[in-house]
């Protein structure tokens, strides 16, 4: 084959950085996604606007590429699998079946020996009032959540009793972690037992938003190893061809547990671009299209913040960065409060 084709679903700064990755490669883009300014139409060789279920766009869509991926877990199952009928999408839609639902990932984690919080499943009114020994904890939606949105923290009895939901979605309650830490591992597998992996990155969040990586995790041999292997264990029992991120949380006591999984390219790992000498995304594209893995080195360690809603316009106003610092605009039409806007990487 002569050099292929990928196609993206979703078109915001993950699309966009996965775009300029394949570009390197030499490899063409097609980004399919259902907002009309997403910011990857500036990054793609092409670019659809449609719904996810308009049939004649998603053929089109299909006809144009030879492999297809995505850029975020939450588009429709039934979508996934029409396209993985005629392109193959990776990773494989039954993959992203059970992460896309907290509550069938948290399953997956423990029926693989992997600890994750306690957590309990909520459907109705009356689950909700008789799980208190899940509190202080935070409600979260099964499925449609991120950046912390449809969760609901409960610190005690009292805001259990008063919390009034709305339950046409599905809930799992888990118990609030006393966090000492937060990590991540980046993991890029190929094919049976081959993977690219990132050292572990330590993140921290602000409104449940993340605000802050770095390299190296300040964190012990045993949290970093054990870290790893859970995150290859994942990757290995889902036979998941892409790059994979794993969410951990450190308690006070230094246990480790899974927070969540992301089946795509993370925000956490941005600061691989400039660390290493292939990035998550290019390790991303590599896999999916099938092209040679090569050995990951780290170039530097790093620091990245994200910029957030206004945080950016002085950045853009006065674009001043010294040698070792890189500055990413993903070129959103419209700042919004809560919003990712951009990122700086700071090589250190
Ligand atoms: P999202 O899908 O929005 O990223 P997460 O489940 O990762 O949702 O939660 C976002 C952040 O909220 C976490 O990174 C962590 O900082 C905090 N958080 C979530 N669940 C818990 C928990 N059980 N205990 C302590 N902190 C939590
Ligand atoms: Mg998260």
């Amino acid at each position: 084959m002569s050099n292929p084709t990928i196609g993206i679903i979703g078109g915001g700064q993950l699309g966009s950085m996965l775009s300029s990755a394949a570009k390197n490669l030499n490899i063409k883009t097609v980004i399919i996604s259902d907002d009309k300014d997403a910011p990857g139409q500036f990054f793609a060789d092409e670019f659809i606007y449609c719904k996810y279920d308009d049939n004649l766009k998603i053929e089109e869509f299909c006809s144009k590429v030879d492999f297809v991926t995505f850029e975020f877990e939450n588009i429709p199952y039934s979508t996934l699998s029409k396209i993985n009928n005629i392109k193959k999408v990776n990773p494989k839609p039954a993959i992203n079946k059970i992460i896309q639902n907290r509550l069938s990932e948290k399953n997956f984690l423990n029926k693989n020996n992997i600890r994750t919080t306690s957590y309990i499943s909520v459907k109705n009114e009356n689950e909700l009032k008789s799980s208190q020994d899940f509190i202080p904890g935070i409600l979260k939606t099964c499925i449609l959540g991120y950046d912390g949105k449809g969760q609901y923290k409960i610190n005690n009895e009292k805001e259990l009793d008063d919390l009034k939901i709305n339950f046409e979605n599905h809930y799992i309650l888990e118990k609030l972690v006393k966090l000492k830490k937060e990590i991540s591992i980046i993991i890029t597998r190929f094919n049976d037992q081959k993977y690219e992996i990132y050292e572990p990155i330590e993140n921290k969040h602000e409104d449940q938003i993340l605000k802050f990586s770095k390299i190296p995790a300040e964190i012990d041999k045993k949290i970093y190893n054990q870290s790893k292997d859970w995150a290859m264990s994942i990757a290995e029992e889902l036979k998941y061809v892409g790059t994979l991120c794993v969410e951990f949380f450190i308690d006070r006591n230094d246990n480790l547990y899974v927070n969540e999984i992301a089946p795509r390219v993370h925000n956490s790992g941005h600061l691989t671009i400039n660390a290493y000498n292939v990035s998550q995304f290019e390790n991303h594209v590599r896999a999916v299209c099938g092209l040679e893995q090569i050995p990951l080195k780290k170039i530097s360690n790093a620091t990245m913040v994200n910029l957030i809603g206004d945080q950016i316009t002085n950045y853009r106003k006065f674009p001043k960065f010294k040698d070792n610092e890189f500055f990413f605009d993903y070129l959103k039409k419209e700042i919004k409060e809560k919003r990712k806007m951009g990122h700086i990487t700071t090589l250190v």
